[in-house]
């Protein structure tokens, strides 16, 4: 990491003043104006330490994993395990056998609710879910009830806030199977209480599947201490490599799982005859060729951001979003949705009087700033909302006070479309 801070991007923590340095792409420049990068809650930029594990990887140890008799696969295999044991200690789960690598949130999710779902779902049982999930944690379980006769309850979030643990309980009738539920609101930030929420749907014996694709970049999570069944989240949205992905699943949990694809790194045996023996868990769940460069780029991911600090991490995104907050409430016809300085978890979301999201969106774009417009892929959840989607500007490790100030000198100029 550097110490270098780059002309107009200075900010009032040690993570922006510290690693902007360390992120290449953030000295691009569009007509002029340095790039402001606040899409984070879509997907992290990745540090050198993170683009130097990939090059590393296919420089010297590329190779297939837990196949190949010769020493580079047998490096490339240490590689690939010494990752998942990070992500292990990352998130604190027991044993490295509870990591499953995956391409993302969406495919964890998705194995999930095609081997788990099936097995613990069927005619008139519920599954429940919150009102604020994004299509991610929505549409497999949706489409699991839709095949198995089930019913799909919705919870919703309170007006503003997150999951109400109280109203949760009630959702959890005698019928209820399974729960799945988001850690962080993609949308407006918001930071469910996961600990209450899996509490109350295990004292009716539930399985809780938590989303964290937007809370693990920002917060330390500690799988035990949420006590979880399922935690799933997104490498790429924590500085890793595109298409990775985690689902930890407590060991015995994840041992009653069928495979979800099956192929090569599956079988522990193969006849025309006899049913198909099966390996354990990761395995299992890993058929095929995994992304063996991705997992040794998602631990570096992790191990960088040990190297800054998860308390400076948290320090960071509490400066960034409380001002925020802060310097758009005071621009003439902007709203804050919801209440994201409460406990920050790098997003704000915001209206502008009389003016499409789109169409703040095209202001900000034309002016260097990278967001997203609309409704983040939570249409169910923002139709809860008044507006009809919201600008979303979503922190990282690198923004600073002056691009929140520049951004908000931007929406004042708005409404008259210019600058
Ligand atoms: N869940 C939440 C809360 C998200 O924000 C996202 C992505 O934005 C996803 C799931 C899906 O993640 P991925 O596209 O990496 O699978």
């Amino acid at each position: 990491m550097t110490n270098v801070v780059s002309p107009g991007h200075r900010a009032q923590t040690a993570a922006g003043d510290r690693v902007r340095e360390d992120f290449p792409i953030l000295g691009r420049s569009f007509d002029g104006n340095p790039l402001v990068y606040l899409d984070n809650a879509a997907t992290t930029q990745k540090p050198r330490a993170v683009l130097d594990a990939l090059v590393t990887f296919y420089e010297t140890a590329n190779s297939n994993v837990g196949r190949g008799y010769h020493r580079l696969a047998f490096e490339a295999t240490d590689a690939y395990e010494e990752s998942r044991a990070v992500v292990q200690r990352a998130i604190n789960a027991e044993h490295t056998d509870e990591v499953v690598f995956t391409s993302g949130t969406t495919a964890a999710v998705n194995m999930l609710a095609d081997t788990l779902g099936r097995a613990v779902l069927a005619e008139g049982d519920q599954l429940v879910v919150t009102g604020m999930e994004h299509n991610s944690n929505l549409l497999p379980w949706r489409r699991l009830c839709e095949a198995t006769g089930a019913e799909l309850v919705v919870v919703d979030a309170e007006q503003g806030g997150g999951v109400d643990p109280a109203r949760f309980a009630e959702g959890l009738g005698p019928r209820v199977r399974l729960a799945a539920l988001t850690h962080v609101s993609n949308v407006l930030g918001t930071v469910n209480p996961v600990r209450e929420l899996v509490a109350a749907a295990h004292r009716r014996d539930v399985p809780v599947v938590v989303d964290g694709a937007q809370a693990v970049p920002h917060r330390k999570v500690d799988v035990r201490d949420l006590d979880a069944d399922f935690y799933c989240f997104s490498g790429h949205k924590v500085y890793g490599p595109m298409y990775t992905g985690v689902l930890y699943g407590k060991r015995e949990r994840l041992a009653g799982l069928p495979p979800w694809q099956v192929g090569g790194g599956t079988v522990k045996d193969v006849t025309f005859e006899d049913p198909v023996r099966y390996v354990g868990v990761p395995a299992r769940l890993e058929a095929g060729t995994p992304n063996i460069a991705g997992a040794v780029g998602l631990a570096a991911a992790f191990d960088y951001l040990d190297a800054i600090g998860w308390s400076e991490i948290r320090r960071h995104d509490e400066l960034l979003v409380r001002t925020a907050v802060e310097a758009f409430s005071a621009v003439p016809g902007v709203r804050v949705v919801g209440d994201p300085a409460a406990d920050p978890s790098g997003i704000v979301s915001l209206v502008v009087d009389g003016i499409h999201p789109y169409d703040v969106g095209d202001h900000l774009n034309r002016h260097g700033v990278a967001m997203r417009a609309g409704v983040h892929c939570a249409n169910t959840f923002v139709d809860t909302l008044d507006p009809v989607g919201t600008v979303r500007l979503s922190f990282g490790v690198y923004n600073t006070v002056e691009e929140v100030e520049f951004v908000s000198r931007a929406l004042r100029t708005v409404k008259a479309g210019v600058w």
